[in-house]
């Protein structure tokens, strides 16, 4: 059901009695499908845990998790549920080191996922008159065909332009008067820059209106910088190839943190040590629960995702959940002079420095068992010709900012515009050298 303000108007406005009485049903059959596979038909019967001993929400804790390494393990079908010819596609998640992970989708489950993305793009106002471009990789990554499905289902007219081709994009954006991208941050920091070359000013040249960017984290700092420069709206977008891809959580208009959808998936955030649960408010790791999954059912996933759940209500009425902006991931943060790190915190520093440009390399070395964090960081064009003394005043300023920040003193390096590495994928920001 559809109106102006909700693409699914009777699962957005659902009570919170109304999610929970949909979540208790939904688990109990999520749970049945999922002891059809082999990975939890043996998990269960190792650990002696009964599915049917699961009679509501508050009998969740009694499932066991599932991790990354589980799924690697059960390579490439050891956690299917269905057979083989109910099966209509895979995806593959962009992790870059060890076994992949496939992830399967029967019919069911494809439109699902293309409505729940749907449902995003809509809450933050496209609408089927627009034109959508997607940025975003095709084929195993799920942001090309997750976006692309979701779009045509909204009915957009959906340019599947795919990453790179920088000069292209811009001009198709021109030609078709796009006004509606989906992105990852780094591509579309990097843009910024061959707007630049090219001489294109967004705001005078371009309908650029709403940009859906995630897949990667950022930071406010670097939403703020996007919406200055295009003059676009910028949306959060939450999603992981285990739960689909995109279309897990998404902001509303009011921005304030993504809602997940709580009729298809049950979020919740633990402390990653002590592997309980924590209040909202907290920060913790999110772990999730497909609840409509039919070719791949997957319990209590642990993201490796840090973040929490907003206390309460969004001014926009739907009351599923909200998370904030992710921090990192488990495994991005890293240790320097016993301090943790995220890879995030470095870059608002960076951020909003105005002389500093749009890409960005940490790296970690190891010399003499001293350990030391080495900040590379273009310039802005205007910058690098300026005299010495201009540019060792922005050093000193972006090590001063740095230590304040992160109570570590790093060696800032800058470099020229356009000189660090850019890759057509999500971007490579932390580099370790030092030996284990
Ligand atoms: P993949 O399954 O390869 O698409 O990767 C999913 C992962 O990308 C998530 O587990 C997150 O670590 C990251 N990710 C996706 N969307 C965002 C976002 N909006 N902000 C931060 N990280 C994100
Ligand atoms: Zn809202």
């Amino acid at each position: 059901m559809r109106d102006d303000t909700y693409w699914d108007k009777s699962a957005e406005t659902l009570s919170r009695n109304g999610i929970e009485k949909l979540q208790t049903g939904l688990l109990t059959s999520s749970l049945e499908r999922a002891a059809k596979s082999k990975f939890y038909a043996e998990r269960f019967k190792d650990i002696g845990f009964d599915a049917e001993s699961v009679s509501g929400l508050a009998d969740l804790g009694l499932i066991p998790f599932t991790e990354k390494k589980d799924l690697r393990l059960s390579y490439p079908y050891g956690l299917l549920c269905e057979p083989k010819d109910r099966l209509l596609r895979m995806h593959i998640s962009s992790g870059t080191t060890g076994q992949a992970v496939a992830v399967f989708y029967t019919k069911a489950d494809l439109e699902l996922w293309a409505d729940l993305v749907a449902r995003c793009m809509y809450m933050a106002g496209a609408r089927p008159e627009d034109t959508f471009q997607n940025l975003s990789g095709y084929g195993l990554f799920t942001g090309g065909l997750g976006f692309q499905y979701g779009a045509e289902r909204l009915g957009m007219l959906t340019i599947p332009a795919g990453p790179g081709n920088s000069r292209r994009q811009v001009q198709m954006m021109r030609d078709f008067s796009t006004n509606v991208i989906h992105i990852i941050p780094s591509f579309l920091l990097r843009l910024m820059d061959v707007m630049k070359e090219m001489g294109v000013d967004p705001k005078k040249e371009l309908s650029l209106r709403l940009a859906f960017v995630g897949a990667e984290p950022y930071s406010e700092e670097v939403r703020r910088r996007l919406e200055d420069f295009y003059g676009v709206k910028v949306y959060n977008s939450y999603g992981l190839s285990e739960m689909n891809g995109p279309g897990v959580a998404f902001e509303c208009p009011y921005q304030t943190g993504m809602h997940i959808w709580e009729d298809a998936y049950i979020a919740e955030i633990i402390d990653p040590n002590t592997l309980k649960p924590v209040p909202d408010g907290q920060y913790g790791e999110l772990v999730m629960t497909t609840l409509k999954r039919e070719a791949m059912p997957i319990l209590r996933y642990r993201t490796r995702d840090l973040t929490r759940i907003l206390p309460g209500e969004c001014g926009c009425g739907r009351v599923h959940k909200r998370i904030d902006r992710i921090r990192g991931r488990t495994d991005d943060m890293f240790i320097i002079k016993g301090v943790n790190i995220f890879p995030i915190q470095v870059e608002q520093v960076l951020m909003s420095v105005p002389e500093v440009g749009n890409n960005y390399q940490i790296v970690l070395t190891r010399e003499n068992n001293v350990d030391d964090m080495i900040v590379r960081v273009e310039v802005t064009d205007r910058v690098f010709v300026e005299d010495m003394r201009v540019l060792e005043r922005i050093r000193k300023k972006i090590t001063y900012e740095m230590k304040n920040e992160l109570l570590v003193t790093p060696k800032v390096d800058l470099v020229e515009p356009n000189s660090l590495p850019g890759t057509e994928g999500k971007a490579l920001r932390l580099i370790d050298q030092r030996a284990v």
